[in-house]
């Protein structure tokens, strides 16, 4: 037996008719560069969000930046953030998130996360926010959320800090495409919101890709400028620019996979259901909370902010949460068992050298601390057998019934 994480060979084959007249089509019309595939996808997604504009770039990575620098632009009237200004986000996420605030001049602030969610906790984004007004040496310029596990952030929360604040919203959107907050697509809440269409994202292309989607005009022109060169003409150019286009051939693989982006995150939903129906009451197993989705869940895992409006959670990963220092022995069990597991994220980032002297961390947090050494990504691939989501299922239990005896 052998159960990936993922499985994307299957997913081509499922969807080989689409994608290979897809890539036929761009073999016939060879425009590589800004193909008409490029503004179709970018019209089908800001459609699907809700947002006025969608701007297809090279990366999940780069549509950060993208959104930052052009918003420094628009804020500061510079090329850059400064080292001075500071814009918080979580340290329980990937890399890239991080890396483009510095990328952007500015430095990242790490504040500490919801141990239910694993999201950005206001709370902790208030304090710090209330300790650091009193420093003037610094100023808090933005926010990036991150809907991670494909989980929408509290942005009733985030909204009313930046107001009070007067800070920008960058929603990183690289693991929550299609994922909604009160109805709203997520992407389109922040000031921008930038996806990612990295291989295994929920909407995943065979290489990278991104996009930056906003409301916002100017914003929206600063980032068609950024992404190829810096200029509305490339051989006179207003900005410091980068070489970041979409490519044609990725726009219309992303657009013949787009068709199937609600069945499949219905499908992953339905995977996570039954993994929850399954493995619900292990003594030392906590399962992902649901509580700000309106998805179903048993009771003892609903808590008091299960009364808001539902949000749409979009399962990127179906991530459980193991006590007792545990975690390292139950991952081996599952591998002895052809079962794939993976840890997302083995390190905060308040922790990695690359942010030593170059970011603030808010106290210790001891959140993200202690989900770095608990946390356990199960497979979910959408089109999983209902029988190998069981077999999943069992095997886990089969660990916890083994090393209670
Ligand atoms: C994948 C990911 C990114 C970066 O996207 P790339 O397309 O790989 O550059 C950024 N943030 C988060 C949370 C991600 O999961």
């Amino acid at each position: 037996m052998n159960i990936p994480m993922l499985d994307l060979k299957r997913e081509y084959e499922y969807m080989k008719a689409d994608i290979d007249g897809a890539i036929r089509d761009c073999l016939d019309h060879q425009r590589w560069i800004f193909g008409p595939e490029i503004k179709e996808l970018e019209t089908k997604i800001a459609e699907y969000t809700g947002v006025k504009h969608c701007i297809g770039c090279s990366s999940g990575t780069e549509s950060l930046v993208l959104s930052l620098r052009a918003l420094a632009i628009k804020i500061k009237g510079e090329e850059y953030f400064d080292r001075s200004d500071l814009i918080i986000t979580t340290p329980f996420t990937f890399t890239a998130t991080g890396d483009a605030i510095l990328r952007s001049g500015a430095t990242p602030a790490f504040v500490d996360i919801d141990p239910v969610t694993y999201n950005i906790d206001p709370s902790a984004a208030r304090a710090f926010l209330t300790t650091q007004q009193r420093d003037d040496s610094t100023k808090i310029v933005g926010i990036i959320p991150v809907h991670l596990y494909g989980q929408s952030c509290d942005m009733k929360e985030m909204l009313e800090i930046a107001a009070q604040h007067n800070l920008f919203i960058v929603e990183d959107v690289a693991q929550a495409f299609g994922g909604t907050w009160k109805g709203k697509r997520l992407g389109s809440v922040g000031d921008t919101g930038a996806f990612s269409f990295f291989p295994s994202k929920n909407l995943g292309g065979f290489g990278d890709g991104g996009m930056v989607a906003t409301k916002d005009d100017g914003i929206a022109d600063t980032v068609r400028m950024l992404l190829k060169h810096g200029g509305r003409d490339k051989y006179n150019v207003d900005h410091v620019g980068y070489n970041a286009r979409l490519d044609t051939l990725q726009a219309a693989v992303l657009l013949a996979k787009f068709k199937y982006i609600d069945e499949f995150n219905d499908r992953r939903r339905q995977i996570a259901e039954i993994y929850t129906r399954e493995l619900s009451g292990i003594e030392g197993l906590i399962l992902p909370c649901s509580a700000h989705t309106g998805w179903s869940l048993p009771t003892q895992q609903l808590n008091d902010s299960s009364t808001q409006l539902p949000t749409g959670h979009v399962f990127h990963q179906y991530t459980v949460r193991v006590g007792n220092g545990v975690r390292g022995e139950l991952q081996s069990y599952l591998k002895e068992r052809g079962v794939s597991t993976m840890v997302y994220y083995p390190f905060p980032l308040h922790k990695m050298k690359v942010f030593d002297n170059r970011s603030r961390s808010f106290g210790e947090p001891a959140g993200a601390e202690k989900a770095v050494d608990e946390v356990l990504s199960l497979p979910m691939e959408p089109l999983m057998s209902e029988g190998e989501v069981q077999t999943v299922a069992d095997t886990v239990r089969g660990f916890f019934e083994s090393s209670r005896q």
